[in-house]
């Protein structure tokens, strides 16, 4: 019987046992996860079950049966070590190897970590699963100073989180504005000045030099100064897990590089999909994505690659972001040169930019604005025309758009 072995018990890695399944795929199943616990979703971490509203049972994305059902068996805590292209099995940490047919890397990415003065210190804490919140929540008591290192969407939604339940919170980021890699300038001045309103105290342009203190973070050194802290929050960017794929030879670029299939490596039988591959986008460029979407949508195509019914890979790419009672939903990929066009009031809290490229929208940044989202979406997938002025003209519906 024919064996897929999938690495990675995470988002992509749950969706393709379900689009394998569906797709008609009868053989062995494997999963490979070395987290101790099976599939569950992120981005709640740093939202509701950081504040404690979301239950840990909710985190997961199938519930047990699920995987009974699809006669999926999920090898969790074990590490993937090596992979044997010649003998075709995958080397695990617990001494064992696992034999397959078609392999499908959905390794995810992990936290980049600073290796500054003091970095090891504890009360300086990462985020990115399940344990890690666990450990920083204990932590998060009322009047506690939070040094939030990186004013990326991590760091600003721990951010609106702590502030909520009272903590002091300071941004330290070394860029001039925030969620600079993800969003507009005009974007990024909104969510700066909202979370100014929150008493969140901003240091942009400003990198943390060091961390201090006696067999505890007591304060961060940056810009030259002294901030006392009594915990840290770093949120500066993530790192593909690339390492197995490359020590198996397999091509990678930032990223395992996949076709635009999404989903074929440069190996046979070796497919890759979510946050550790290098896809080439819509707009022809080379691209790493990091969100649900694109792990969704890969998992897909690399299913539908493996049981023989490949499909170009031509989705668009959307992503969401909850800080306070802010919800930002973006779809498209923004290039420096687009034409940005407002649409609504930022000070209404309910606005919209979309991005023209073209004549077409390439992107569009909603917040509290769904139907603009919605519309805007559709507009990226149809590569439809449209004018700046009828965007802004929030008289016309966006349903009437076009
Ligand atoms: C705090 C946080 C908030 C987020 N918020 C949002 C959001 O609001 N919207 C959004 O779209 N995206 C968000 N994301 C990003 C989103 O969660 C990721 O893009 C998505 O989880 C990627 O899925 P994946 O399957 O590629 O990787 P992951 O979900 O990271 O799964 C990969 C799994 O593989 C495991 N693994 C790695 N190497 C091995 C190995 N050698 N052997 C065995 N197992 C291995 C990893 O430990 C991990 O469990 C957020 C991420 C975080 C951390």
């Amino acid at each position: 019987m024919e064996r897929i072995v999938i690495i990675g018990a995470g988002q992509a890695g749950a969706q393709a046992v379900a689009s394998l399944r569906a797709e008609g795929f009868d053989g062995s199943l494997v999963v490979v996860g070395d987290e101790p616990f099976a599939p569950y979703q992120r981005p709640p971490l740093s939202k509701a079950y950081l504040s404690g509203s979301m239950e840990r049972e909710r985190l997961f994305l199938k519930p047990e049966s699920f995987y009974r059902e699809a006669q999926c068996e999920l090898l969790l805590g074990v590490s993937a070590i090596g992979i044997d292209r010649v003998a075709r099995c995958v080397k695990l940490d617990d001494r064992s190897t696992l034999p397959y047919d078609k392999l499908l890397l959905a390794t995810g990415s992990r936290v980049r970590r600073c290796a500054i003065r003091g970095c090891e210190l504890p009360g300086i804490f990462y985020l990115r699963g399940m344990a890690d919140v666990d450990a920083m929540r204990a932590h998060f008591a009322q009047g506690a100073r939070l040094a939030v290192v990186g004013g990326g969407y991590i760091g600003l939604e721990v951010a609106a989180v702590a502030r909520k339940l009272g903590l002091e919170v300071t941004v330290f980021e070394a860029l001039g504005r925030v969620m600079a890699r993800a969003v507009s300038a005009p974007l990024s001045k909104f969510y700066e000045q909202a979370h100014r309103q929150w008493s969140v105290r901003f240091h942009l342009n400003t990198a943390v030099e060091a961390f201090e203190g006696d067999g505890r973070l007591q304060a961060i050194r940056a810009g030259g100064q002294r901030f006392e802290a009594d915990l840290a929050l770093v949120g500066i960017g993530i790192v593909p897990n690339v390492e197995l794929a490359q020590e198996a030879g397999l091509v990678c670029d930032d990223g395992i590089v996949v076709d635009q299939h999404c989903g074929c490596t440069s190996a046979p039988d070796i497919f890759a999909a979510g946050d550790c591959t290098q896809h080439i986008g819509r707009d022809g460029k080379s691209i790493r994505l990091e969100c649900v979407q694109n792990a969704i949508d890969q998992a897909k195509h690399a299913a539908l690659a493996m049981v023989g019914k490949p499909k170009p890979y031509r989705e668009v790419p959307w992503f969401w972001s909850d800080q306070y009672d802010l919800k930002l939903q973006i779809a498209g990929l923004a290039r420096p040169g687009d034409a940005l066009v407002v649409r609504g009031n930022p000070e209404a809290r309910k606005f919209a930019v979309f991005h023209l490229r073209n004549g077409a929208v390439a992107a569009v940044e909603a917040v509290n604005a769904a139907p603009e989202y919605m519309i805007g979406r559709k507009l990226i997938a149809d590569g439809t025309q449209v004018t700046p002025e009828r965007l802004a003209d929030t008289a016309i519906l966006m349903k009437n758009i076009v």
